[in-house]
């Protein structure tokens, strides 16, 4: 294809300004799937992704469009994806396209995901249109939206197409503006073959199916091909492009889109960012900037019931596959038993696998405390990198542990500015800068993200009616008096509950947690301590009392079958117990214990 007639671009957006629904228009408009296929939010295609109206991988589409000047132009749209886990995913898409589609809500205006997504795009030297969506509603007010994207952004917004997504208005607009404000693609026909790994998935058909942009040469079915950081060679069995349903095609050239599958076993094998080139005459020198995906947020991953220890190993080796950023490994607990010390890329990252191991795998789990990646120094000199609080060293071995700290970016309204600042402030938060945009105060913070990953966004939520949003990007490590807070029962460590916690903030948490276990632990004959301690000294003690009564004498009246009732019940419920000394724990407790509230 003629490279003046490729346009390549994202779309940008906060969550729910409506970028699912303008791609959907955009594909609807150019006839690229006809009528009776389409269901809304085509690209999305994880369940989780459609109940929660976020995009967790990136899709493409490519659209063919007669635009006005009577030329047919290819215009090939990579959906990003938009949640803060995934920046690097979105990084790396971002620079296989030239432009940007910014999508603003005008009856909201910018928020914090706009400026993160924006300035990506911005990184990426992305040509940038803004669409101003949501016209349609009597609260917009486009213009001073307009306006705020130029005070806060600071691009030319003078020009935005208004639109309505939902109705339909303005996009043709926005595809003429794609035509003729997007510069189009440049490379080099003939030079050797260098094209970026944009994204992979595994397809039970066809295996791994892995998403290029070519920037130079030609790659063509049958090819024997190269990926550079990997050095793995595979054939090009298939190769085509997505409108969105996969057309073949024999070859694509510079500036095109598309997708080859090479009998690649599973997508661990393909790293986003990688350069592919042909296995003979290859080029040069690879695309600058790869670095894989680290997971930076860990926690263990148990089976509510033993039995499903087998089927929670083949369903975590099954996601694996086919996502390249989640680690796991087995990790044994007093108090869990058999289960998986598992690591993400985020909380959200954390949740879709957790869910989608409950509810495509049918397994109950049990989550222990999100935890980062701590460094810890040694005296000898070494360095570990703690992933678990339980492997923590002894201190006494311990020079010095430093923590991950974030950049979080926050907007809000004015009216709950006081009790973010509050909140970020209890979060041991550095405040860098405070703006004003209209009345809503944009924050910046610096945070340690233990704090962050430890419910903050519902917080955050909470103190602001849902009024808040919020971004981070990783800023590195820093030292931080950080300390292992176990917790004891009847003078047992419970390994699942113990956490790495700052030591001003210890007391707090272990307060709770004693308070808390006191609540779950069932009563036994004897008095139980609950202890939270830090190294030997104890800085929390609650104690639950010993039990008197028989359990069967509040049913009264002789109700001889709901006696029985109220035993097998007990009895069944022992199956769940675990036993720590002479204590027993029911399962239900770790895992009220562990959830964040
Ligand atoms: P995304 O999170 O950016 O992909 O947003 P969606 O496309 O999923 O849209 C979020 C919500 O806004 C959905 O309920 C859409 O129906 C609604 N929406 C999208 N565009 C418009 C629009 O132009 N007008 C109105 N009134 N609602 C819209
Ligand atoms: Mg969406």
């Amino acid at each position: 294809t003629d490279l003046a007639k490729i346009r390549n671009f994202s779309i940008v957006a906060h969550i729910d300004h409506g970028k699912s629904t303008l791609a959907d228009r955009l594909i609807q408009l150019t006839g690229t799937v006809a009528a009776r296929e389409m269901k809304a939010q085509m690209l999305d295609s994880m369940d989780i992704e459609r109940e929660r109206g976020i995009t967790i991988k990136a899709n493409t589409v490519r659209i063919e469009y007669p635009a006005k000047d009577g030329e047919t132009y290819i215009l090939n749209l990579i959906d990003t994806p938009g949640h803060v886990d995934f920046a690097y995913e979105v990084s790396r898409s971002m620079r296989a396209v030239e432009g940007s589609l910014l999508v603003v809500d005008a009856s909201q205006g910018v928020e914090a995901q706009t400026l993160a997504n924006v300035y990506q795009a911005l990184d990426a030297d992305h040509e940038i249109i803004p669409v101003l969506n949501k016209v349609d509603l009597p609260a917009a007010e486009p213009e001073r939206v307009a306006a705020q994207i130029e005070d806060v952004i600071g691009i030319d917004a003078s020009d935005a197409v208004q639109i309505s997504a939902k109705s339909g208005l303005g996009i043709p607009d926005v595809l003429e503006a794609i035509v003729h404000r997007l510069p189009a693609p440049k490379g080099d026909r003939d030079a050797p073959l260098k094209a970026m790994l944009v994204d992979s998935w595994y397809d039970s058909y066809l295996g791994v199916v892995v998403l290029i942009r070519v920037i130079d040469g030609v790659i063509r079915k049958g090819d024997r091909i190269k990926m550079m950081q990997t050095g793995a060679v595979y054939g090009v069995d298939k190769l085509a492009v997505l409108k969105p349903k996969m057309i073949d095609i024999p070859e694509l050239g510079p500036g095109e889109i598309g997708i080859w599958t090479g009998s690649i076993k599973q997508v661990r094998d393909t790293r986003v960012g990688d350069t592919i080139t042909s296995e003979k005459k290859g080029c040069e020198a690879p695309l600058p900037g790869f670095k894989p995906a680290q997971p930076v947020v860990f926690c263990g991953l148990f089976p509510v019931d033993s039995n499903d220890f087998e089927p929670l190993r083949e369903a975590i080796e099954k996601l694996a596959l086919n996502d390249a950023s989640f680690s796991y490994e087995m990790e044994t607990s007093a108090a869990l038993g058999f289960g998986f010390r598992c690591g993400f890329l985020g909380l959200l990252h954390l949740e879709v696998i957790r869910d989608r191991l409950e509810r495509e795998y049918d397994l109950d789990l049990i989550t222990t405390a999100p935890s980062v990646v701590y460094h810890v120094f040694m005296r000898d000199g070494t360095k570990i990198d703690l992933h678990n609080p339980a492997d923590m060293p002894d201190l006494t071995h311990v020079d010095r542990i430093e923590e991950p700290r974030i950049k979080a970016t926050i907007m809000v309204p004015d009216e709950y500015l006081g009790d973010v600042l509050k909140l970020c402030q209890d979060r041991r938060g550095l405040q860098e800068d405070l703006t004003y945009a209209g009345s809503r105060a944009m924050v910046i913070y610096d945070l340690p993200l233990n704090e962050v990953v430890f419910d903050f966004y519902d917080r955050l939520k909470s103190v602001t009616k849902g009024y808040a949003s919020f971004d981070y990007q990783i800023t590195g490590y820093r030292e931080d008096n950080l300390v292992k807070m176990s917790v004891l029962v009847n003078d047992e460590p419970v390994d699942a509950l113990s956490m790495m916690v700052h030591r001003d903030r210890a007391e707090m948490r272990g307060r709770v947690m004693c308070e808390k276990l006191k609540d779950l632990i069932p009563r036994h004959m004897f008095k139980i301590p609950i202890q939270a301690a830090i190294g030997g000294r104890v800085i929390a003690r609650e104690t639950l009392s010993a039990l008197r009564k028989d359990v069967t004498a509040k049913c009264y009246g002789g109700d001889a079958s709901r006696k029985r009732k109220l035993l097998d019940k007990q009895k069944a419920g022992k199956k769940k117990m675990r036993q720590f000394g002479r204590v027993e724990i029911p399962q239900s407790a770790f895992i009220a214990a562990l959830k964040m509230d």
